[in-house]
C-alpha cells in the first residue's frame, strides 16, 4: 500500500476504497481536501496538523517529543496536533502533510447562522494566556471574565465581522458560541474533552465514528462499576449512573447491559479515582476536572476504550453542584463515541449543566451513529426518575443576583391552552446583542408578533433588575446597568402564557 503525498483527501467523503487515506474529522472545512502541503506553509505558525498513513503509536509520539514537538491533541484518523516553536524536523518521518489549521475550519457552523451573541474561544493547550488576551483584545474583542472557564478558554464578544481574523491567530483552535451561562459570568464546570491513548480531542474535532457493529449487526455494548464513591450512599450512586446510561439507549440502536466483570472488550468500566491513577491523564483534586472518558475502540484500545473516570475529590451528589447523573450523562456521550456539541444547552456543549435528560441535539448525535431504534420503542419513555433541578418559570419573576450555581437557559413555555403558538420577538436596537458602554442604562427596544396577540414584553438582567417594557407589537424599555456583564433577556408573552425569547449582553465598563 502506498500513499501519494499529491491526493487530496476529501473530509465528508468516507470512500471505501482499498488505499484510502485517513481522512482528517474536522467540525468544519477540509483539512486535507486541497492538496497535502508540507512545511513550511506558514512561516509564522507554532502549531502544525500532522497527517500520517497509519495510526501514530507511542513510539511516533516519543520521536516528535524527540524532535523538540509537543504532542498537544489527537485527531482522528491518524493525525497529531503539534506544537513546535522552530520549523518541525519531519526528515525519514512519514508524515503525509504538516500544516496550519485553516481559519474556516477553526470557526463553529452554528456561527454562520447566528450573528451575534458571545462566543467561546478555544485555545491550544500550550498557549500563553497573557498573550493570546492581548490577541483577542487587539482584534477588538472585549473579554467577559468567567471565573470557571477551563484552561485556555476565553468568553469574548465583540463584531462578529472580526471573527476571521481572530480565526486566523495562529494560537485559537476553536471559536463557537458561549452559553448564556458562560456569558453571565456563572462559573460551570467544564469537560477537558474525551481522551485517547494519543492524546485529548480538540473542540475543532467532529468524531464521527462510536462503536462498530458486531458479526450480527448489533451494537451490544456492555458496562461495568468497578467502584463508587464515598461521598454518596452506594445504592444512590450506581442508580444515578446506570439512569445516565439507560438514558441514551432510549434513543438509538444499541444495548448496554451490565458486564460480569471488569475490562472486558466493549464494556464500559466505570469507577472513581483520586490523583494519578495509571492512565496518563491524572485526576486535580476538587475543582478543576470532573471526570474524563476514553472514547469507543477505535481509536482507542481494549480495554480501555469506552471507560468513564470519574474524579473521587469532588462532592459528588444527587441533585447538587457537582451532579452525578448529569456528569455521569455527558461522559458517558463520549464513551458511546460523541465529542462535544457546539449548541449551547446540549449535554455534550463542554461545560456540564444540571441536566434531566439529552436534548434534540444530544439525540441527533446519538442518531447519527447508532440509527434510532425508534421502530423499536414508538414511544420513548419518559425519563425514570427526574431528579429536582431548577426549571424554567412559565412566567417571569425578577431574577435574583448570579449565583454560582447553574441555571438553565431560559426556554419557551409550554403549551397551557388551545393555542400553543408562541410569538416571536425580535431586538432591533442595540444592533448587536454583544455590547458595552459606560452608560448606566441602555435603550431596548424591538418588535414581536403572535397569532393571536402579544400581551406584554418583558425584561430581566442577571443584576437582579426585571421590568416589563413600553408597548407590545412595537417595543421599548431602558434597562440599568450595573458595570461588569449584564446578561439581559426579554420575553414577549401571549395571553396564552406561550413566549419567546432574546438575550443580549451588554458589558458596562
Ligand atoms: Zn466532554
Ligand atoms: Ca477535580
Ligand atoms: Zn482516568
Amino acid at each position: 500500500m502506498t500513499f501519494s503525498k499529491a491526493v487530496p483527501v476529501a473530509v465528508f467523503l468516507m470512500v471505501s476504497c482499498v488505499w484510502a487515506q485517513p481522512v482528517v474529522h474536522l467540525k468544519v472545512g477540509a483539512a486535507g481536501a486541497r492538496p497535502a502541503r508540507m512545511l513550511p506553509p506558514h512561516g509564522r505558525g507554532t502549531h502544525f496538523l500532522l497527517r500520517f498513513p497509519t495510526e501514530p503509536g507511542p513510539e511516533m509520539l516519543r520521536e516528535l517529543e524527540r524532535r523538540g514537538m509537543r504532542v498537544l491533541q489527537y485527531v482522528p484518523d491518524a493525525a497529531l496536533m503539534v506544537a513546535s516553536p522552530a520549523t518541525p524536523d519531519l526528515e525519514g518521518l512519514p508524515v503525509l502533510s504538516a500544516d496550519a489549521l485553516e481559519a474556516s475550519s477553526k470557526i463553529s457552523p452554528l456561527l454562520a447562522d447566528q450573528v451575534t451573541g458571545a462566543l467561546l474561544v478555544v485555545f491550544y493547550p500550550d498557549v500563553d494566556m497573557a498573550r493570546v488576551r492581548e490577541e483577542t483584545s487587539a482584534r477588538g474583542f472585549d473579554v467577559l471574565e468567567n471565573a470557571g472557564l477551563l484552561p485556555g478558554q476565553l468568553v469574548v464578544s465583540g463584531a462578529y465581522s472580526a471573527l476571521g481574523a481572530l480565526a486566523e491567530c495562529d494560537d485559537v483552535a476553536y471559536i463557537m458560541p458561549a452559553s448564556p451561562e458562560l456569558a453571565a459570568g456563572i462559573p460551570l464546570a467544564g469537560c477537558a474533552g474525551a481522551a485517547t491513548v494519543a492524546g485529548p480531542v480538540g473542540e475543532y474535532v467532529l468524531v464521527s465514528s462510536g462503536w462498530p457493529k458486531d458479526a450480527g449487526g448489533n451494537v451490544a455494548l456492555h458496562y461495568f462499576i468497578r467502584s463508587l464513591t464515598a461521598k454518596m450512599d452506594a445504592a444512590t450512586a450506581q442508580s444515578e449512573i446506570e439512569r445516565a446510561l439507560r438514558e441514551w439507549t432510549l434513543y438509538a440502536n444499541f444495548t448496554l447491559s451490565p458486564s460480569e466483570e471488569q475490562g472486558d472488550a466493549r464494556t464500559l468500566d466505570i469507577l472513581f479515582a483520586s490523583g494519578a491513577h495509571g492512565d496518563g491523564y491524572p485526576f486535580d483534586g476538587p475543582g478543576g476536572v470532573l471526570a474524563h472518558t476514553f472514547y469507543p475502540a477505535p481509536p482507542n484500545p481494549e480495554p480501555i476504550a469506552g471507560d468513564l473516570h470519574l474524579d473521587a475529590d469532588e462532592p459528588w451528589s444527587s441533585g447538587g453542584n457537582v451532579d452525578l447523573y448529569s456528569v455521569a450523562l455527558h461522559e458517558a456521550g463520549h464513551a458511546l463515541g460523541l465529542g462535544h456539541s457546539d449548541r449551547p444547552g446540549a449535554v455534550m456543549y463542554p461545560y456540564y449543566k444540571q441536566a434531566t435528560g439529552l436534548t434534540d441535539d444530544d439525540i441527533a448525535g446519538i442518531r447519527a451513529l447508532y440509527g434510532s431504534n425508534v421502530a423499536a420503542t414508538p414511544t420513548p419513555p419518559p425519563n425514570p426518575a427526574p431528579i429536582p433541578a431548577p426549571t424554567p418559570t412559565p412566567v417571569p419573576t425578577p431574577t435574583p443576583a448570579p449565583t454560582p450555581t447553574p441555571t438553565p437557559a431560559p426556554t419557551p413555555a409550554p403549551p397551557s391552552s388551545p393555542d400553543t403558538t408562541a410569538p416571536s420577538l425580535q431586538i432591533q436596537a442595540p444592533g448587536l446583542t454583544i455590547t458595552s458602554t459606560t452608560a448606566s442604562a441602555i435603550a431596548v427596544s424591538g418588535v414581536a408578533s403572535d397569532n393571536v396577540a402579544v400581551t406584554a414584553v418583558k425584561w430581566t438582567n442577571s443584576t437582579g433588575d426585571a421590568g416589563v417594557a413600553a408597548g407590545t407589537t412595537s417595543w421599548s424599555a431602558n434597562i440599568p446597568l450595573l458595570v461588569g456583564t449584564n446578561a439581559i433577556t426579554v420575553r414577549a408573552y401571549d395571553a396564552a402564557g406561550n413566549s419567546a425569547w432574546r438575550a443580549l449582553t451588554v458589558v458596562r465598563r
